[in-house]
């Protein structure tokens, strides 16, 4: 039968009359640059963040260079982050002319480990660039507590991450500088193309971005700094508009649906034989809250290359994130980093494996993924 990594077919189809209709106004109404649709959007994820502020951008990707421009990174300049994340958390820094500086990770939940962290800070150091990884928060608080010492700026890249709470139930992007939304269509909040959102709580920010994305203009024709045309699609901010009141529903089933491979692979034997290691909600708390939103389900497994063949010649759908950490990436052979440098970061690219955890992935077809992946071992 075959199970795929994300059914976005099955996932637009009930909304495709809502969406359809949104975009028939946007269409009617011939304003397709910034108006009503962006602004309202921007208010209403800044407020889903616990957060003041947003900032509609092109994407993911450019809210972080945004941000980082917002806040004066450039030539150098270092910034921390991560070694294990996707490429655009540490590409940003780099573009603007900094020197990204990377730190290793927690093994169990893939964020950055704030106990390596403060070894890292140097005079030069601007920023850390804390990613909340496949859904769940990176330990901010001592990451604060470092950036408050040294003087630093928090840029949260939330793109896998909108609505996760962390342990004191505040959510990504309220708790650092700036934090950064994509709504790439694989993301728990996804557009119909490339979207992002920056979101604060600082208004000076909030007016210099917003000045950002276009070209630095304010007002019109008058550049008091050099931006770039960042500007989310009207038209995407209006499907975005009728998709964020279904948010809370598809968490709580990739939630609903974590819970479930839980049982089953407890059941299976998998886990005790130590064939797989499931992923850890290290935020759950008295039963009551369940903070990661699984933007994946990443498993560490045993034999994983042989896994993942097996299970794609299966027809489900299975997909390693990330093969390559950025220390021993071609384009960052020039930092001088080598393998070995950061060994947690480097047993996660070769160990761990994502599999489905969509919204709409049904019971039997996650009795299909667990009992494919029994048969293989
Ligand atoms: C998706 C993603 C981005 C980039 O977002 P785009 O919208 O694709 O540009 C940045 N960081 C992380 C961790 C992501 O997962």
């Amino acid at each position: 039968m075959g199970v795929p990594l994300l059914d976005l077919k099955v996932h637009h189809e009930p909304l495709q009359r809502e969406i359809m209709a949104a975009l028939e106004q946007t269409f009617k109404s011939q304003a397709f640059i910034l108006g009503s649709e962006v602004s309202k959007l921007e208010g209403r994820v800044a407020g889903y963040c616990q957060a003041k502020y947003g900032i509609g951008v092109t994407s993911g990707t450019d809210a972080l260079l945004v941000a980082l421009m917002a806040i004066g990174v450039g030539s150098g300049d270092e910034v921390i982050t991560t070694p294990y994340s996707f490429f655009a958390t540490a590409g940003a820094a780099v573009r603007l002319g900094a020197k990204p500086v990377f730190t290793d990770i927690d093994p169990i939940t893939f964020n950055i480990d704030p106990a390596k962290l403060a070894d890292t800070v140097t005079s030069k150091t601007k920023a850390i660039i804390p990613v909340h990884l496949y859904g769940q928060c990176a330990d901010m608080a001592p990451i604060m507590d470092i950036a408050k010492q040294h003087n630093l700026s928090v840029i949260e890249d939330a793109a896998q991450a909108i609505g996760s709470e962390y342990h004191d139930g505040r959510r990504a992007c309220s708790m650092g500088t700036i934090g950064c939304l994509s709504f790439f269509p694989s993301k728990n909040l996804g557009c119909l193309g490339d979207g992002g959102m920056a979101v604060t709580n600082d208004p000076d920010l909030a007016e210099r971005m917003r000045v950002l994305r276009v070209h630095g203009s304010q007002p019109k024709y008058y550049h008091k700094v050099i931006g770039g045309n960042f500007r989310l699609d009207t038209i995407q901010a209006a499907v975005l508009n009728v998709k964020l009141n279904y948010l809370d529903g598809w968490t709580r089933r990739r939630q609903e649906n974590a819970n479930r491979y839980g049982t089953l692979f407890q059941q299976s034997d998998l886990v005790r034989k130590g064939r797989v290691q499931l992923p850890e909600a290290i935020y759950r708390f008295s039963g009551v809250k369940h903070h990661h939103i699984y933007n994946q389900f990443v498993l560490r497994v045993e034999r994983r290359d042989d896994l993942m063949a097996y299970l794609l010649q299966k027809g489900i759908g299975a997909e390693i994130y990330y093969p390559v950490p950025f220390h021993l990436q071609e384009c960052f052979r020039y930092l001088g980093y080598k393998e070995g440098d950061f060994p947690a970061s480097e047993g996660a690219a070769k160990e761990t494996l994502a599999i489905p955890i969509y919204p709409e992935l049904t019971a039997e077809q996650q009795t299909e993924v667990v009992e494919t992946i029994a048969t293989f071992y």
